[in-house]
């Protein structure tokens, strides 16, 4: 497929769409960033599924073996049950010269020098307007604005895409990279004209063959509909969207009696979310997805999906909407 949309994200990163894979804890592993990346999008790594140094260099290592295209990495800075050391796995990441960096979570300002450092772009992936604009005054280059329909993090503040992308376009002049809740060639559509760049998927590309989840969980996403998610953790302010099921409405109730994180940290735990994953315990811990897992239906490679998103985008775009013209 030939580029069908040009935009300053796709003319910055040297990619054929505007389709950025968003990083997922454990789910962005090297052959399904590969995949994206050799598809035409940007696939994005995830440094703490890694763990330590070597893993994320031998990680870096083994994407570039399967790929010449431009991919990036992500660094997320949320809390977490074991600290991370953040700072080695930057320096990885600076080491290897990875041009494009993905932060999301906390103000990434402390390592943005130091992450710069090996000549990295940076997109920082926020939730608010508020944040957004301080992303952009530290020094970052892009930002990527998180609807509240996103999987895993959404903040506190559930603005939806539709109103929060506008938002965010008019009050920054870097690029607007639009996520949460877009899986379709009709989100892609709507990300441009919304004022983004490109649009960054997560749960869609969990339900991709490449993709390193149980057919459980793959299975487990195309079945469920839109009003299938629910939020845990808010009551610690670090609100998570999740697939509901008895894990996720046992730490709800569980937040009703005010238990705590001590109290939830055998529930929540990233690695029970790594048996769900991995092993298809799909009742053993917290799978995050985000409200357009309504719109997943099929289990297709990820240039089936990438070819079919921009072709159909095009299709809206060039008859469609045309057509609606006078
Ligand atoms: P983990 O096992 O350390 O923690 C499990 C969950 O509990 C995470 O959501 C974490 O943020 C939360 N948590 C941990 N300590 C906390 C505290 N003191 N107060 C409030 N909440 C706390 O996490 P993991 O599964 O190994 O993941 C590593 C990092 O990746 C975490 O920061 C996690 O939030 C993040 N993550 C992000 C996404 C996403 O939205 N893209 C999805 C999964 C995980």
């Amino acid at each position: 497929m030939t580029q069908v949309f040009k935009t300053r994200v796709t003319e910055d990163f040297g990619i054929e769409h505007p389709i950025i894979q968003g990083g997922m804890m454990w789910v962005s592993q090297p052959e399904l960033v590969a995949a994206v990346s050799e598809a035409g999008g940007l696939g994005i790594l995830t440094a703490l599924t890694f763990e330590t140094p070597e893993g994320l260099r031998e990680a870096i290592a083994r994407t570039r073996a399967l790929t010449d295209r431009p991919f990036g990495v992500n660094m997320t800075f949320l809390p977490t049950l074991i600290p991370k050391d953040y700072g080695t796995l930057i320096d990885v990441i600076a080491d290897e010269g990875i041009a494009i960096v993905e932060t999301a979570g906390r103000n990434p300002e402390p390592y943005l020098e130091r992450i710069k450092a090996g000549g990295a772009k940076v997109i920082h992936k926020c939730t608010s307007v508020r944040f957004a604009k301080k992303a952009e005054a530290i020094g970052c280059d892009y930002v990527s604005i998180d609807g509240c329909e996103c999987a895993g993090h959404p903040g506190e503040e559930d603005v939806t895409s539709l109103v929060l992308i506008p938002r965010t376009v008019d009050a920054v002049s870097i690029p607007v990279i639009a996520s949460g809740g877009f899986a379709d060639a009709r989100g892609l559509v709507a990300a441009l004209a919304l004022g983004a760049e490109a649009m960054n998927m997560g749960t869609r590309f969990v339900a991709t063959r490449e993709a390193p989840a149980h057919d459980n969980v793959k299975q487990w996403l195309v079945d469920a509909s839109e009003t299938d998610t629910m939020f845990v953790m808010r009551s610690l302010r670090n609100t998570e969207r999740v697939l509901r099921n008895e894990i996720a409405e046992k730490v709800v109730a569980m937040e009703g009696q005010g238990a705590g994180i001590a109290e939830l940290a055998p529930l929540v735990s990233g690695r029970n979310g790594l048996r769900v994953l991995k092993d298809g315990e799909t009742g053993v811990g917290l799978m995050a997805a985000g409200q357009s897992v309504g719109l997943v239906h099929d289990v297709p490679t990820v240039r089936e999906l990438i070819d079919t998103i921009i072709s159909e985008a095009h299709e809206i775009v060039g008859a469609r909407l045309a057509g609606m013209i006078s």
